[in-house]
């Protein structure tokens, strides 16, 4: 299996043309990525995994909470057998600062011998990942990629990188398509960027 090597590059997404909806408008500043170019490049992104893992049966490990509209659009586009299981893992408390990794769920799946993909809302410092990734290949697993949407390769502290990105992103606070403020704005069908007020006084990201 030849990673990635079919899924064009991600390219840097700085700002898009589609404007931040009017319901949103009090607490978004910019939006990044629109609801259309998400589905779009995701859908690439499954046609590319599911042509990488042809005739294999595939595990999918994601980490709660911020893969879940990822993760949910993602392996709707698998047209094979696969087993999924998720991790409980957060590297931060309410806010934005990566600290120490606190595991909330375990795994249940055995994953000697299996072919593993992990998927990952966001790949910032590369600590939560490298930490996963050594946790399972503790496991021997016949093989172990990872799968993000969203990567910010300025704030990078660790040699970890995944092996499918959805986008780049600049390296600012992003929410929505299942990441958060303090478990706010999951829910949003788009990327974006929140306006400082959000985050109170002398508490910006
Ligand atoms: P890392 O360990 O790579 O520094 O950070 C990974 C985790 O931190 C992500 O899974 C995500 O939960 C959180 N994170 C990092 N950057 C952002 C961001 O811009 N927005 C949000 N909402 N979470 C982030
Ligand atoms: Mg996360």
């Amino acid at each position: 299996m030849n990673p990635s090597s079919r899924l064009s590059p991600p390219v840097l997404v700085s700002r898009s043309r589609a404007r931040v909806p009017a319901a949103y408008s009090d607490d978004i500043e910019q939006l990044l990525i629109s609801a259309p170019r998400i589905r779009s490049r995701v859908t690439e992104m499954a046609r590319v995994i599911a042509e990488d893992y042809h005739g294999k049966r595939l595990v999918v490990v994601a980490l709660l909470n911020g893969t879940i509209l990822f993760l949910a659009y993602l392996i709707r586009h698998f047209e094979f057998p696969l087993s999924m299981d998720l991790i409980g893992v957060s590297s931060y408390r309410g806010g934005t600062s990566s600290g120490e990794l606190e595991y909330t769920k375990r795994l249940k799946l055995d994953l000697r011998d299996q072919h593993v993909l992990v998927v990952d809302d966001i790949l910032d410092t590369g600590k939560t990942l490298c930490a996963v990734k050594a946790e399972l290949a503790r496991q021997h697993p016949a093989s172990l990629r990872t799968c993000v949407l969203l990567d910010k390769p300025d704030g990078r502290k660790t040699d970890c990188e995944a092996d499918y990105v959805g986008f780049i992103v600049p390296h600012l606070f992003v929410v929505g398509y299942g990441l958060d403020y303090d478990e706010r704005y999951r829910n949003l069908p788009f990327v974006g960027v929140l306006r400082p007020h959000v985050y109170g006084p002398g508490s910006a990201p």
